[in-house]
This record gives structure tokens, C-alpha cells and sequence, in this order.
């Protein structure tokens, strides 16, 4: 599943492809992927739109339309677009083609079917999912205080904190993990026993472990022409912690261990982080 960083690069290759066109023809073919729509309306709504830009707010994309309408997608699982051109043909799983005014096609693929479109018709009303995410984690609004006093707030274990997109926008399962070991913090740490000081230090974390994989990404091949490729397919990252369990600490050498919290792996070393 592309995490926000893998998100944010998907964003940066569609915006020179989409932005100033037009789409002539919208074709959803798959009605699952936007439930909230009939199909006929959703081909309606978007016939003869023109993209202004592309966005991105937690992990979905936003197509800003010149009618103030916005069109969002969420990749989930294995969602992706592909830019194809007139005589190409199309990739497996195209559920969603867009026609545009270059003669380009932009097409959803997603094999497990999970991704979702929505439009919305109001920018300053979005729908639920979006209005309860919590700030941009590198934006100016996810601010020292803001992240202090949402811990102070909670007894949760921190690792189940960070994952809550409503509280701590951004951290998938490897970022959470990667963020904690950096900080030194034990996963299952209750969030307001943790001192300001160390407070501090996890939110450092948190912005430079995304940043550093939103700059790592710039190496990513999102290729959007090419229909065989996967956004899963990344190239093999180094991962501090992150599905390293039994290897040596990268800090001090202790095996690094795996337990399962809400159903998800956990990685840390029991030397390092407390
Ligand atoms: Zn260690």
C-alpha cells in the first residue's frame, strides 16, 4: 500500500501530465470505485471539466476542477494511474479512463478494486474523511504544540496514536515504526506518560523520517506510462527496524524485535528504545 511519501510522488508526476487539460470524455466502468455517483452522472459531471491542478491532502489525491468541483482518489491497495496515449491499448484492471484534450488517456487501474473516487461539489464543505484528518505533517499547521498536546490527551499505546490519520496525519505502519526508533520511544509507551523533552524529539522524528523518504522518492519509477508497473514495485529501501526482526540494532546491536499490536507488526529494539 503507497504510504503518503509514495502519494506525494504520484501527485508530482500527474500534475505536469493533468493540469491545464481538459477532459472531453470520462468513462467509469467500474461502479465500486465511486459508490457515492451513478455512472452516467459521474461521466456527466466530468465531461468537458478542466483540471486546474493536483493535490493532495493525507493520502488522497485531489483534482481541482475549474468548476470548484473536486475530484479525489484513493489508491488503497493497488490503485494507480497510467497515461496512455491514442494507440496504445489498455492496461488490465482499467476501471476509469479519462479523455483528454491532448489525446491522452488518463486511466485508473486497480487490480484489488479497492481504490475510490468521490467528487464534491464544495471545497469548503469536503467530505467527513477528509475534514477529520489531522494537519499536514510537514505543513506549517502540524505544529510542536499541536502534536504535545494531542500525546497529553491520550493513553493509547503510541504506536496505535501515530497511526490514527485523525490525530497524526501520515505514518503508515514503516514510517510509525521508523519514527519511534529514531526517537528512541517504545512502541507500546502510553502517549501522555512520554516527557516533553522526549515529546519534542518524536515529532522531530516523525518530520524527518517522511521527509527523508519524500526526498528518497524522488528515485522512485512511478511511471505513468507504463501499464505494467506497480507503485508497489519500489526499489528496495533500507529500513532501520521495519521488518528487520532478529537482525542487529543499526545503534547498538541487539536483535531487533517483532510483537503485533492492533493487528499490525511492530518493530523496535529492546536496547534502544524505551
Ligand atoms: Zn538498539
Amino acid at each position: 500500500m503507497p504510504e503518503l511519501p509514495e502519494v506525494e510522488h504520484v501527485v508530482r508526476a500527474l500534475s505536469p501530465l493533468v493540469t491545464g487539460r481538459r477532459i472531453i470524455a470520462a468513462e467509469l466502468n467500474l461502479k465500486r470505485i465511486a459508490p457515492g455517483i451513478s455512472r452516467p452522472a459521474f461521466n456527466r459531471q466530468l465531461q468537458n471539466a478542466l483540471i486546474t491542478g493536483v493535490g493532495r491532502r493525507g493520502k488522497y489525491i485531489l483534482f481541482q476542477l475549474e468548476s470548484g468541483h473536486i475530484l479525489t482518489t484513493h489508491l488503497r491497495m493497488t490503485g494507480k494511474f497510467v497515461s496512455l496515449t491514442t494507440d496504445e491499448s489498455l492496461p488490465p484492471y482499467a476501471h476509469v479512463i479519462f479523455y483528454l484534450d491532448d489525446d491522452r488517456r488518463l486511466v485508473f487501474c486497480d487490480m484489488r478494486q479497492f481504490g475510490r473516487m468521490q467528487l464534491f461539489k464544495d471545497p469548503l464543505r469536503p467530505p467527513k474523511e477528509l475534514q477529520t484528518l489531522a494537519p499536514e505533517p510537514l505543513s506549517n499547521d502540524f505544529t510542536e504544540e499541536y502534536f504535545l498536546d494531542t500525546l497529553s490527551r491520550s493513553r493509547r499505546p503510541l504506536k496505535h496514536l501515530l497511526l490514527d490519520q485523525t490525530r497524526v496525519l501520515g505514518l503508515g505502519n514503516i514510517y510509525a515504526v521508523e519514527a519511534l526508533f529514531l526517537a528512541g520511544i517504545s512502541p507500546m509507551k502510553a502517549a501522555n506518560t512520554l516527557s516533553k523533552p522526549r515529546a519534542r524529539k518524536l515529532y522531530k522524528a516523525i518530520r524527518d523520517v517522511l521527509q527523508e523518504a519524500i526526498d528518497a522518492g524522488s528515485t522512485l519509477r512511478i511511471d505513468l506510462a507504463d501499464g505494467n508497473a506497480s507503485y508497489l514495485e519500489t526499489p528496495e529501501r533500507f529500513w532501520r527496524v521495519y521488518e528487520r526482526e532478529g537482525e542487529p540494532c543499526v545503534k547498538c546491536g541487539k536483535r531487533i524485535r517483532r510483537v503485533v499490536q492492533g493487528g499490525r507488526s511492530t518493530y523496535f529494539c529492546p536496547g534502544c528504545q524505551r
